[in-house]
């Protein structure tokens, strides 16, 4: 079924984003991870594609792990990276056989490796290019990335914004938002959306912030604001990771609770394949 639909039925509801195992643990983890969040009858489910050094062969096998589950709406990520037409269209035409109808269309971040890397020189360049492919190509319900406090690497929100909407027209039916620590930016990309006419679902995406100084090192690369008092708070408990994990888990509750207090209800969160904290936070909210 279509992630558009589901969300037309349902203003209400949690999805859940996971990403591939590399090993025969890392498939064992991921398994218990997913057996143990299936419990909150999740919207949907997404698989992660490049991020990490994995590769989107093992973004499909575990896709069709989720899939064995049953009962799972899987959206597997895609990326411009090394993608010609030919190959996109095989991957494509494999999940449509496998019965996946839902696809995060992505550009994907520079591989680290190598130096001067242009998106320019790939046969898709930015996510618009794979929307457009896709939206062509049919049956798939298409997810985008849109950022509240803008893509590290644009000029200005409006021109981020703008970015946004050519893949929006494009063809995406929903999006789902860069992490944020501070709720009137989500607040404040819906209003600007909406200004521009933009009128899909946009689901904020919600990481635990239970790890200071990993969420730090993310958050310079991809331009996410962590307000400075719970920095404070959270860096002071350095020494004591389980405090520290009990702080964030309680600032994230209070950021969920804020979020569904002014109707943002359907809420995505990126599990990093950890389901504890997760049911933690869900469970009180
Ligand atoms: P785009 O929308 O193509 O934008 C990339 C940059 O180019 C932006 O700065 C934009 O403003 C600019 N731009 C867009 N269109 C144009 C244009 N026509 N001309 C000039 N500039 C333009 N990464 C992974 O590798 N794997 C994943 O599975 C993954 N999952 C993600 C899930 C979510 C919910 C989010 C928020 C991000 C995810 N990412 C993932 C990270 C994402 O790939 C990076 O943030 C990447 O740098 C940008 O991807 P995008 O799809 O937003 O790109």
């Amino acid at each position: 079924m279509k992630i558009s639909d589901i969300l037309k039925q349902n203003d209400k509801g949690i999805a859940f984003e996971f990403f591939p195992p590399k090993s025969d643990k890392g498939r064992a983890a991921l398994i218990g991870t997913v057996k143990a969040l299936k419990e909150f009858k999740p919207l949907y489910v997404s698989m992660t594609c490049g991020a990490g050094g994995t590769t989107q062969r093992l973004t499909q096998d575990a896709a069709y792990l989720l899939l064995e589950e049953g009962g799972l709406e899987v959206a597997p990520h895609l990326t411009c990276l090394d993608l010609s037409p030919e190959a996109l269209r095989d991957v494509l035409d494999n999940y449509k056989s496998k019965g996946i109808d839902n696809i995060m269309a992505l550009r994907g971040d520079p591989p680290e490796a190598v130096n001067n890397f242009n998106f320019l020189d790939q046969s898709f360049s930015y996510a618009y290019n794979l929307v457009r492919f896709i939206k062509e190509y049919g049956h798939f319900c298409i997810g985008v990335a849109v950022y509240p406090e803008g893509h590290i690497e644009a000029s200005s929100l409006d021109q981020d914004l703008e970015y946004a909407k050519q893949k929006i027209d494009a063809g995406a039916d929903f999006a789902v938002t860069q992490m944020f620590f501070d709720n009137t930016y989500y607040y404040k990309l819906l209003d600007r959306m909406k200004k521009k006419g933009i009128n899909i679902p946009v689901l904020p995406g919600i990481l635990p912030l239970t790890d200071i100084a990993k969420v730090k090192q993310f958050s310079s690369i991809c331009r996410t604001t962590i307000p400075k008092n719970v920095e404070e708070v959270l860096s002071s408990l350095a020494q004591r990771p389980q405090d520290q994990e009990k702080a964030g888990v309680d600032f994230t509750i209070k950021q969920c609770k804020d979020l569904v207090k002014n109707g943002a209800q359907r809420l995505h969160f990126f599990t990093l394949n950890k389901p504890r904290i997760i049911k933690t936070i869900i469970e009180a909210i």
